[in-house]
């Protein structure tokens, strides 16, 4: 990649390469951004050594590119922050957190927008594009995912009542595995 053919993403400020291809309807990323996204999700989607922690991977890079205000990006902003926070801080496994967004989708209509901070973590997809295995893969989907939850600490007290209410719903038929 040629400096002169690459530009910082508007969504995590990575380099990426410049061009006009496909992007996402509210995620807020530069089209190279969401092509480096694809490869890492088409890893994770072929080769089920890489997919431990692929809620982490969705939940952190949406998270990082919050787009700009609409019913989608607050639904989803949300949505993937307290998925964030259910394996980040209560210590959920990451495949449980499907069931999370899943179960708390249902309270979309009394989220808001979350300004997002000014900074949103150092570790962007690069990081996972250029993960060696599958055990250094799954440690940087857990440093990054960690990143940029802590990126987000202004809005950790709206984000943790819910994460919190939704983990309570879901403890009993949890405990029976
Ligand atoms: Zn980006």
């Amino acid at each position: 990649m040629h400096r002169t053919d690459a530009v910082r993403c508007y969504g995590c400020g990575a380099l990426v390469p410049a061009g006009d291809g496909p992007t996402h309807r509210y995620i807020g990323a530069s089209p190279g951004c969401w092509a480096i996204y694809g490869e890492v999700l088409a890893r994770e989607y072929d080769d089920i050594r890489y997919a431990r922690l692929h809620q982490v991977t969705v939940d952190a890079y949406a998270a990082q590119h919050p787009g700009v205000p609409s019913p989608q990006s607050i639904q989803s902003v949300t949505l993937h922050l307290v998925s964030l926070c259910v394996v980040m801080e209560l210590g959920w496994p990451g495949q449980d957190a499907t069931r999370v967004i899943q179960r708390i989708a249902n309270q979309k209509q009394a989220f808001i927008w979350l300004e997002p901070p000014s900074a949103l973590g150092e570790m962007t997809v690069w990081d996972l594009h250029a993960s060696s295995d599958p055990d250094d893969h799954a440690q940087r989907v857990r440093r990054w995912g960690h990143e940029v939850w802590q990126a987000w600490a202004p809005h950790h007290a709206t984000i943790r009542p819910l994460a919190d209410g939704v983990a309570r719903t879901l403890a009993g038929p949890r405990r029976r595995h």
